[in-house]
């Protein structure tokens, strides 16, 4: 539940009240808005005597909170969470575009396509330097080089840079060289890793996993601002279905629904989400109007040559177009790219 406190409550009107719940054994979690505070109540579902909360001084009203996230619903925070990237801002009315390649294999892969997608109105540079690969054959990213090259190429270019984090003891390293950890599909439920990310209180762009409900997603998220880690945005990339002409289905659903349940702003991979180049523009232009915050696309100069998902990134002049399509789009539901 949540203990919304009156507008003029005071200070000690306020600790008197996380003082107690923290008595009962929950955990606290104080949100001092610019109207007034709200003191969500972290528990592990026993119920707690509420009418004991409402008759304290400077209460207005308890709300609970049915759902098993508590932190990333909306009935917690029914405003737009609105990320702040270091002049940026997810969540707000600009549509964020990250772009760039699968995987950063060279200096002058990465900075060809960093210029390109710059140019093309990108704000965000993405770039794996470590691959979470189905084979152990496959490339496995760069690893403190392609950091390095990411770094570099944020230096060069002005833009903010995502990569992928796959373990606990990596957070510390990759977050000394990017804006953004990403927290791939495949270590969604890597609980271990959602709290080393929430700790390093880094923004965090969180993926669907490719078997995940909608609810495990947010539950994942949950894990995340538990740590009082609120810089976050979600992530539809494409779920596995029985269809096999695309890699993955995008779950165009899955933008309005979360948008209603959760305050935090979600993005799509039109990339994963289809496996296939050609219907990258199209779906993205879904994404748009169906209320994303943000879309992440792989673009490569040369994606027959790519080392990894070569077949779903779009060269940059592709890219250059479908963000002139995306501009449409954008404008007609009242946003801006
Ligand atoms: C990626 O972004 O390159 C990636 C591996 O995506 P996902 O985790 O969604 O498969
Ligand atoms: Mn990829």
């Amino acid at each position: 539940m949540i203990i919304v406190m009156k507008k003029d409550a005071t200070v000690r009107e306020i600790s008197n009240v996380t003082a107690r719940v923290e008595q009962s054994g929950r955990q606290v979690h104080l949100s001092e808005g610019e109207e007034r505070a709200i003191v969500g109540v972290l528990g592990d579902g026993r119920p707690l005597d509420r009418e004991q909360f409402e008759r304290m001084g400077g209460v207005e009203r308890i709300v609970p909170i049915l759902s098993p996230y508590k932190l990333a619903s909306r009935d917690f925070r029914p405003q737009d969470t609105i990320v702040a990237l270091n002049g940026i801002k997810a969540g707000a009315e600009k549509v964020v575009i990250i772009a760039g390649p699968c995987a950063v294999e060279s200096r002058e892969q990465l900075l060809a396509t960093a210029r390109a997608v710059k140019e093309a109105g990108a704000t965000v540079l993405r770039g794996g330097a470590y691959k979470p690969r189905s084979s152990p054959y496959s490339f496995q990213g760069m690893g403190p080089e392609g950091l390095k090259l990411l770094a570099q190429a944020r230096e060069e270019t002005g833009l903010l840079v995502v990569s992928e984090v796959i373990s606990p003891e990596a957070v510390p390293l990759v977050s000394t060289y990017v804006d953004i950890l990403q927290i791939g599909a495949r270590n969604m439920q890597n609980y271990a890793l959602l709290h080393a990310v929430g700790e390093s209180q880094k923004p965090v762009l969180l993926k669907r996993g490719m078997m995940s409900t909608m609810e495990e997603l947010l539950m994942s998220a949950e894990y995340i601002l538990s740590h009082g880690n609120d810089r976050l945005m979600l992530c539809e990339r494409g779920i596995r279905t029985f269809e096999k002409y695309t890699r993955n289905t995008l779950d165009i659903n899955a933008v309005p629904m979360l948008k209603q349940l959760t305050h935090l702003p979600v993005f799509v991979d039109p990339s994963h989400g289809t496996g296939k180049w050609e219907l990258v523009g199209p779906v993205s232009r879904a994404a748009i109007a169906a209320g994303a915050d943000g879309l992440i696309i792989e673009v490569h100069p040369n994606p027959e040559e790519a080392m990894s998902d070569g077949g779903q990134s779009l060269k940059p002049e592709r890219f250059a177009r479908v963000m002139e399509e995306l501009r449409a789009v954008a404008q007609a539901v009242g946003r801006t790219l």
